[in-house]
């Protein structure tokens, strides 16, 4: 228990390792990338500025730089035998000379013409952010507004500039009534798209490599518990059927031990009673001994089904007879409903006969009330044979289990009742032999229903015969 524990968290833990690894370099490569792609038409968007400065002899601010001046000039009057650096008014001349750069610039479109001549993508939005700005009233120079002392304005924000960008260019600018500082920003919108796809390849490869290493560790664990469950049955069965063959064992070790007394000898009745019990325990042991070979018969496949026309309600009614004497001393009430249009299912009499009865048996050793089970043959173009029993029932999840080799219900009356787990399992391969399915429904002290349901007249199935 201890070993799989320790088992189970190396394995969580070298799972949540290697997702961290793969998380890391995936996360490394998309910033590779972004950054190549970033280079790259940082470089593009340079010479196409350098393109434009040589065209226009400007890089498409003019405009901007001439309304600059207009503004400026507007501002002085307004300076005039005034107090300047009020903090308000400081933001208002910022905001004034913002929107003139942003408004009037023709950089964008002279940029998307160039793109479009080189054959690259135009596809783009621009950001401008003032990093300084003043105004040059002679002889001062009124400081307006500066990147590293102002910071707390807030600016970035309202620029929409992404953390982290570089600028594709920083200008300086000094005109008659101004200087001004800022960054050009540019956003390609289709970035993201490019990037993802250059790392699709890694991605798919690591999600796969994930699922993969996902899918090892679920049926490694799944194997562990199962191999525990089964290791579990295992001993369940050693000790069940130690314990069925030690009972005759030491019957017929007392019932010889009896005979070798000469008083008992002379006694022919006592003598007669005496061999009896040993024959019946003898026959006990040989039964407990066919089980055991009839599991490793079902396990090498070597069973063959000697199927033969058989007229089902005879058939089923003698079941039903043999149960009922057998079980007669248990008080146990068994019906029988015929519905039986087809009379003649090709059928194993043997084998048939056993997983019937395996059921009947069961609907009265699992059952602490007074044994009530009802037995029902509906027969046309199929077979199907039902036992229902008014036992303890079967939770929902030992109804899993229950066909298994060596499965008992580990609670409950299980040291009570005899058994080695096999019957059912029998019950399952004689019917899939047939061609046919066995289903339980069943709720815990509510009582218990099979049903049988096959061909009658399929093909064997795993029957060498
Ligand atoms: P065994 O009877 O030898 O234990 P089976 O294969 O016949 O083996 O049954 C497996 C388990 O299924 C039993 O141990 C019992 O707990 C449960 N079971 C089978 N039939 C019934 C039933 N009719 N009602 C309640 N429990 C049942």
């Amino acid at each position: 228990m201890k070993r799989n524990l320790t088992i189970l968290l190396l394995s969580v833990t070298s799972i949540a390792i290697l997702i961290g690894i793969e998380f890391t370099l995936i996360t490394r490569i998309y910033r590779l990338e972004t950054e190549k792609f970033d280079d790259r038409y940082r470089e593009i968007l340079q010479k196409g500025l350098d393109f434009i400065e040589r065209k226009y002899g400007d890089k498409g601010f003019k405009e901007s730089y001439e309304r600059m001046n207009t503004l400026s000039e507007k501002y002085f009057a307004i300076i005039a035998g005034k107090q300047f650096d009020t903090l308000d008014f400081r933001k208002i001349v910022l905001e004034g000379f913002q929107d003139d750069l942003i408004n009037y610039q023709e950089t964008d479109e002279l940029l998307r013409q160039y793109l479009k001549s080189v054959k690259e993508d135009t596809n783009f939005e621009s950001h401008l952010e003032i990093t300084n700005l003043g105004l040059i009233s002679f002889p001062d120079y009124l400081p307006v507004y500066s990147e590293k002392a102002d910071s707390s304005w807030g600016l970035k924000k309202r620029l929409l500039i992404k953390e982290k960008q570089r600028p594709v260019y920083n200008y300086t600018y000094v005109d008659t009534n101004f200087s001004i500082g800022f960054n050009y920003y540019v956003d390609f919108n289709q970035k993201k798209g490019v990037v993802l796809s250059k790392i699709l390849g890694s991605l798919i490869l690591a999600t796969f490599a994930l699922i993969s290493v996902g899918f090892m560790f679920f049926y490694s664990i799944r194997s562990l518990l199962e191999e525990r469950r089964l290791s579990q049955l295992k001993t369940d069965f050693i000790n069940n059927m130690t314990h069925e063959l030690k009972t005759p064992l030491s019957t017929i070790s007392i019932a010889t031990r009896t005979l070798e007394n000469d008083t008992i000898l002379d006694n022919r009745e006592k003598t007669k009673e005496t061999v009896s019990v040993i024959h019946r325990q003898n026959r006990q042991l040989t039964k407990q001994i066919n089980h055991l070979l009839e599991i490793s018969m079902w396990e090498r496949r070597q069973f063959s089904l000697e199927r033969q026309m058989l007229e089902v309600e005879p058939f089923f009614s003698g079941i039903a007879e043999a149960f009922r004497w057998e079980c007669q001393e248990k008080g146990c009430i068994l019906e029988e409903r015929y519905d039986i249009k087809s009379a003649m299912a090709y059928l194993d009499e043997v084998q048939m006969t056993i997983a019937v009865h395996n059921l009947l048996v069961n609907g009265v050793k699992y059952n602490t009330n007074e044994p009530q089970v009802l037995m029902e043959v509906h027969c046309d173009d199929r077979l199907k044979i039902s036992v229902t029993d008014n036992g303890i029932g079967i939770s929902r999840e030992d109804q899993k289990h229950i066909f298994d080799k060596f499965y008992r219900v580990s609670t409950g009356n299980i040291h009570k009742v005899k058994g080695l787990g096999l019957g059912l399992f029998y019950v399952k391969q004689i019917v899939e032999a047939h061609g046919g399915t066995v289903e339980v429904s069943s709720k815990s002290g509510k009582g218990t229903t099979f049903t049988i349901n096959m061909p009658t007249h399929g093909k064997n199935k795993n029957s060498t015969g």
